[in-house]
């Protein structure tokens, strides 16, 4: 099979030669935002929404695009095309591009715009179907008076500490609290719990990025005619849950059945995330984009 193409400032490049410079921001100080975006079935779900939060997140950093939003989109679809790739997960970065080893993003003349398309699952499939265990660490979210967790920017650090913790503890997942205890989100996912036929998830005030996932599942609450509420909660509200699970483009939605050693609800998958993940996947298909041009294999 021919190599898989990037995107790279408006170039294709096989993906053994797309490179960045070791002088881009990016790679220095983890200066850029990004976006994790999916494409099902040759629809790119919520592609809008995802070029929404990208541009919000360039403006809060101060950082320039070199494309409009318009641009931006037909570019994501342009390398789904290239690569005549119809179920990907698409990885979207725009970096403050090649500047001096001084932190002051002036140097930087250009940003870099990377998109690039791979298959992705990010857990282990039978854990969809078995639900997982997680985990709360140490580690705190970033307060959002300092990087606030709404943009999606280059600077993940917070979230690999959490990744590693989960690994260390022989988890695939974990939560992080925020400096009040209070429960915020996974390393790259975010929660809901389901207490007496009621959803809840935490308002993103806390520190938690504003899932498009998360969002789509409020709206299914409320199409579903399921109560949904943004409200505060601790660690113990989770142990305490009927049912919870995650979301987010690349986990998708995933249930939890175990969280620090305590059984969640009767250990197994419930019903509540059952029936919202069938309608996540009912709408994944229309919801968004179509990639023009899309070779699709007849089934
Ligand atoms: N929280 C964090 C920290 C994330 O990295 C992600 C993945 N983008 C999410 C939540 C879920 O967001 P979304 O549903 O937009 O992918």
């Amino acid at each position: 099979m021919s190599e898989t193409m990037v995107y790279l400032d408006g170039a294709f490049v096989p993906k053994s030669e797309a490179v960045v410079s070791v002088f881009d921001h990016g790679f220095l100080y983890g200066d850029g935002i990004f976006e994790g975006i999916r494409c099902y079935g040759g629809n790119v779900f919520c592609l809008h929404e995802h070029i929404v939060r990208l541009y919000e997140s360039a403006k809060s950093i101060l950082l320039d695009m070199p494309l409009s939003m318009e641009e931006m989109g037909h570019a994501v679809l342009e390398t789904l095309r290239v690569n005549q790739m119809s179920d990907a997960y698409i990885r979207l970065i725009v970096s403050r591009g090649v500047g001096n080893l001084g932190l002051d993003p002036r140097s930087c003349l250009k940003s870099t715009v990377i998109i690039i398309t791979e298959q992705l699952s990010l857990f282990p499939a039978e854990f969809y179907e078995q639900g997982l265990a997680i985990v709360t660490v140490p580690t705190r979210r970033n307060i959002p008076d300092a990087l606030n967790p709404k943009i999606k920017s280059l600077n993940y650090l917070n979230n690999i500490l959490v990744k590693m913790e989960a690994a260390r503890a022989g988890v695939q997942e974990a939560l992080m609290l925020n400096q009040d205890g209070y429960v915020c989100e996974g390393s790259g996912d975010n929660i809901f719990l389901v207490k007496n036929g009621k959803i809840i998830t935490p308002p993103t005030y806390l520190g938690a990025l504003e899932g498009i996932t998360r969002n789509i599942v409020i709206e299914l609450c409320e199409e579903m005619g399921i109560p949904c509420e943004e409200k505060p909660f601790t660690r113990h509200d989770v142990y305490v849950a009927d049912e919870v699970f995650l979301t987010g483009t690349a986990a998708e939605m995933i249930p939890v059945i175990d969280c620090d050693g305590r059984v969640i609800g009767t250990g197994q998958p419930g019903e509540m995330t059952r029936r919202l993940t069938e309608a996540f996947r009912g709408i994944t298909h229309r919801r968004g984009t179509k990639v023009p041009e899309l070779y699709i294999e007849a089934v």
